[in-house]
């Protein structure tokens, strides 16, 4: 599934092509959502933004569709006029006079007003998104030491999108490795200077992900080891899908296990 970066990037590219525009035509699938067309069709598309994995494609008159796309739904945006080829079933379109951006397969997707988006149902459990520029350093570690999450082990919180939203399995594996902290730790565990680091790495590594299109290895090392002609795939990560990999910091193989259901890497010497 994509994480906070991915969705983020895709908000810009759908938003490049139609924000700032007229929504020429508005299409639904669902019968439920059809009522809004006529709410839609003629006004200007204001943004899109991710809320976490999920989007929001806004609209000036305060409307906003929602869209989760879980494992299966996918965005393509084409000029007016030409459709992917895919088998996927369309599920919402909004044509601009140039572009058209076009949800397939997506099952999540609803209408909200603006002041309805903090009591939907998805919306409302999201803690701070990790991308949002006014989330910084101590919203995170203040998160970090709340009583409702000192007792989760960090492997299971940093996919938590109560918590904080954004973080998928690729930048828990990632932000763990950069902070040098174990999985089953805690953050009741954490000194204060190591609840600062965890919290510098939650903001950190996302943000690095989300300029870099999802490389969140030390920059240095990519450069010298892109220019060595070593492939993205083994410079893109410190740690995430690099089992007996030697550790960037130390030399150590990389091991995978598995943590709250999903794959897990981790230096054994850096991170105890
Ligand atoms: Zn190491």
């Amino acid at each position: 599934m994509p994480e906070g970066p991915e969705v983020r990037l895709e908000a810009d590219k759908i938003g490049q092509a139609i924000a700032g525009e007229l929504a020429e035509d508005v299409w639904f699938a669902f019968p439920a959502l059809r009522r809004f067309v006529r709410r839609l069709r003629g006004r200007m598309v204001r943004a899109v933004e991710s809320r976490g994995k999920a989007m929001l494609v806004r609209f000036d008159n305060g409307l906003n569709v929602y869209s989760h796309n879980q494992l299966y739904g996918r965005w393509f945006v084409k000029p007016r006029g030409q459709l992917p080829r895919t088998n996927r079933d369309l599920r919402f379109a909004v044509h601009t006079s140039r572009n058209s951006a076009l949800l397939y397969s997506a099952s999540e997707i609803d209408v909200l007003r603006d002041d309805a988006l903090g009591q939907h149902s998805f919306l409302e459990k999201l803690g701070p998104d990790v991308l949002a520029r006014e989330v910084g350093y101590e919203d995170i570690e203040s998160r970090l030491a709340d009583p409702r999450f000192g007792r989760r082990s960090l492997g299971a919180l940093l996919l938590d999108q109560g918590f904080v939203c954004g973080l998928g399995n690729y930048l828990r594996s990632e932000i763990l490795f950069a902070a040098r902290l174990a999985p089953e730790l805690r953050p009741k565990d954490l000194a204060e200077d190591q609840r600062r680091d965890l919290a510098a790495a939650i903001r950190d590594i996302t943000w690095r992900a989300y300029r870099t299109r999802g490389v969140t290895n030390d920059p240095d090392d990519v450069r010298r080891l892109r220019a060595e002609g070593v492939a993205r795939r083994d410079y893109r990560h410190f740690v995430f899908s690099r089992a007996g990999g030697a550790c960037p910091a130390c030399g150590e193989g990389i091991v995978k296990s598995t943590v709250a259901g999903r794959r897990l890497y981790r230096c054994p010497a850096c991170q105890g």
